[in-house]
């Protein structure tokens, strides 16, 4: 295993070149890095914009390029359809897995009732959250490109702590769309902590509790820093629950005291003006005792104590996950050396109070909350970056590793950069009724299909026991010891049937080899995951085809010759679609057909006709 220095060495990295720590926010994102001068972690503020760029896409149509931030936000009201925000929200999720909060969203989530991950649909396009993230990443990278005067190429990029492995995934993917290297994913409260300084001098050892509560969503994390690792012991939250909530209260409020039904009933745009209002009178009681405001000649007032009454509950809610946290950790309050407040809400006097009473001391909210990640995320980069010989480097993996799944794709399940010892798993399941045997590949390499990568190993899982496609649970898990050595092992866990591999991943190859490897990945990082979404579109068409064929065969009794026929037609259009290679053109012929089938397979089964199927799959 090469030691980080030495792998961030390698060929690709020039010195005093510039790396940038990212704040990839549901709500708000910025980007920092570490100023020359003085070599602090500032926040990039691009022809005086300010710091902070809105989390949102809006696509005006007629192929001109999409517009993010501010001026992006203002589209929220005049064109909801086309504008996209809290896109984290889908990051690395299937429809399932987002259930009945995709009609929350003003705009398409497209329903192809497949364990595939979501798709938005904008006009006749069709966008992964991934797409839509790097168009955010994108501009990041723009306006430190541009407020720097240097090209940028390589991040540090923040996820919360609960995020799984797909949606880490998903983050790095969109870092490369947006041409940035991803060199690391860091938590966001082990960002928000290096920011406070602490975990960066070896011989530290602290325990914290980070307390997130954001625009839409909120988590505590109790971490364990030792000798420079950052351990999550446990988080806690509400993922839908944030400074939003507050704004509802104050409009809740104000609507029902101030008789505001008839001005509001159906006029949106008058709706969003309270609602601005809300967010407005929210801010300034963060430093003022009480609000007032004209609206459609009312007057709506409101005090600092009033709006502490409303959000009480609220607030409570978010101590009843610190305490939670606390427990899962087996601490107390004493057990914590430092409280640390993040995100725009913890500006809110109440949240400071009460985070500060549960946890028996002044909660840390000197560094200002909505830059505190970003700043965190650049401190890490210029570890990475070889520029502080302080901190100490640990052994890394510098391939990443993982596995081959449907359509030939490098399924990653150690990244790259991970610090050894590690261990990472993953479920997979069959593609086909009745498949007994599932042949795992194993590669080491950053491109997208894996004949670009290095195998490793492949052996059969034997002995499943038959049943339909999608129901039999796989998992595989990766064992990467301190010596660098491999274990693979898949357990089908109905069955319990079991089977392991162990491997050295770096025997045979030279430092010159990863150079390249690593070279190669990025030359063609756009072309790759071009490649990828097509094969992943094919895949879901693909699924799509084979349950509708079965499903055609075995209930043709109950459905109507129109349903037939209709059907029959879909399922050609999508064939045809698939001679295309194009992704949009393909999805949009599984929506279609999806479309279509909805109606008689919710009638004959009474569950949608994908349901079964859980997991991905591999040949
Ligand atoms: P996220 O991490 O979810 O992207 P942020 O940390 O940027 O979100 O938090 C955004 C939220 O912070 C918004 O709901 C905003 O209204 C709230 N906020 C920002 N400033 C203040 C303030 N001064 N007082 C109260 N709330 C604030
Ligand atoms: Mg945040």
């Amino acid at each position: 295993m090469a030691k980080v220095a030495i792998n961030l060495s390698t060929g690709s990295i020039q010195q005093e070149e510039i790396i940038v720590g990212i704040d990839l926010g549901t709500t708000n994102s910025l980007v920092a890095y570490i100023h020359p001068d003085g070599r602090r972690p500032v926040a990039i503020n691009d022809q005086g914009r300010g710091t902070i760029v809105p989390s949102v896409v809006h696509f005006p149509g007629g192929g001109e390029a999409p517009i993010v931030g501010t001026d992006a936000k203002d589209y929220l009201l005049t064109d909801p359809q086309n504008t996209i925000y809290s896109v984290k929200r889908l990051l690395g999720k299937s429809y399932q897995d987002l259930g009945q909060h995709a009609q929350d969203l003003g705009y398409k989530v497209i329903d192809d009732n497949s364990e595939g991950l979501v798709k938005i649909r904008v006009g006749e396009k069709f966008y992964s959250p991934i797409e839509l993230s790097a168009e955010i990443l994108k501009e990041l990278r723009i306006r430190a490109e541009h407020a720097l005067k240097t090209p940028v190429n390589k991040a540090v990029i923040t996820v919360p702590a609960y995020f799984n492995d797909s949606q880490r995934q998903a983050t790095r993917d969109a870092g490369r769309l947006a041409g940035l290297e991803v060199l690391r994913i860091v938590n966001e409260p082990t960002a928000a902590a290096l920011a406070y300084g602490i975990g960066l001098s070896p011989d530290e050892e602290k325990t914290v509790a980070v307390y997130d509560l954001g625009g839409g969503t909120f988590d505590v994390s109790i971490l364990r820093i030792q000798q420079g690792i950052f351990e999550v012991l446990s988080t806690n939250g509400d993922t839908y629950l944030g400074g939003d909530d507050l704004d509802r209260t104050i409009y809740e409020y104000w609507t029902g005291q101030y008789q505001l039904a008839t001005v509001l009933f159906q006029n949106p745009a008058a709706q969003q003006q309270l609602r601005l209002l809300a967010e407005e009178a929210k801010r300034h009681l963060s430093t003022h005792e009480s609000f007032a405001a004209d609206f459609a000649g009312t007057t709506l007032p409101l005090t600092k104590a009033t709006f502490n009454e409303l959000i009480q509950p609220l607030v409570e809610r978010t101590i009843a996950s610190c305490r939670q946290a606390l427990a899962d950790a087996k601490l107390t309050p004493a057990d914590l050396n430092a409280v640390l407040l993040v995100g725009g809400s913890t500006r809110v006097p109440l949240v400071y109070e009460s985070v500060s009473a549960f946890f028996q001391q002044p909660a840390n909210n000197s560094l200002n909350p909505d830059e505190v990640v970003a700043l965190g995320a650049a401190i890490q980069a210029d570890i990475l970056g070889g520029n502080r010989r302080d901190v100490l480097l640990l052994d890394v993996t510098p391939l990443t590793l993982g596995i081959e799944t449907l359509g030939g794709l490098m399924d990653p399940i150690i990244p790259r950069n991970s610090k050894i010892p590690t261990k990472a798993g993953r479920q997979y399941t069959t593609s086909v009724d009745g498949q007994v045997n599932l042949k795992i590949s194993v590669y080491q390499g950053e491109r997208d299909l894996v004949q670009e990568n290095r195998k490793l190993a492949e052996f059969d899982l034997r002995g499943i026991p038959a049943m339909p496609a999608g129901l039999p649970k796989v998992d595989v898990n990766f064992i990467l010891n301190a010596d660098g050595i491999l274990k693979v092992e898949a357990i089908e866990l109905r069955s319990n049937t079991r089977q392991a591999v162990e491997i050295k991943p770096q025997y045979g190859l030279t430092d010159a080899q990863v150079e390249q490897m690593l070279l190669d990945s990025l030359t063609h990082a756009r072309e790759d995951v071009a490649a990828r979404m097509v094969i992943e579109a094919r895949t879901v068409a693909e699924q799509m085809l084979y349950q509708v064929e079965r499903f055609v065969a075995k209930n043709g009794q109950h459905l109507t010759e129109a349903e037939i026929s209709q059907t029959t037609t879909g399922v050609g259009e999508l064939k045809a679609a698939l001679t295309t290679q194009d992704k949009d053109t393909i999805l949009k012929a599984v929506d279609e057909l999806e479309e279509l089938t909805r109606p008689f397979a919710e009638r004959v089964m009474n569950i949608s006709i994908n349901q079964a199927m859980a997991g991905k799959k591999i040949e």
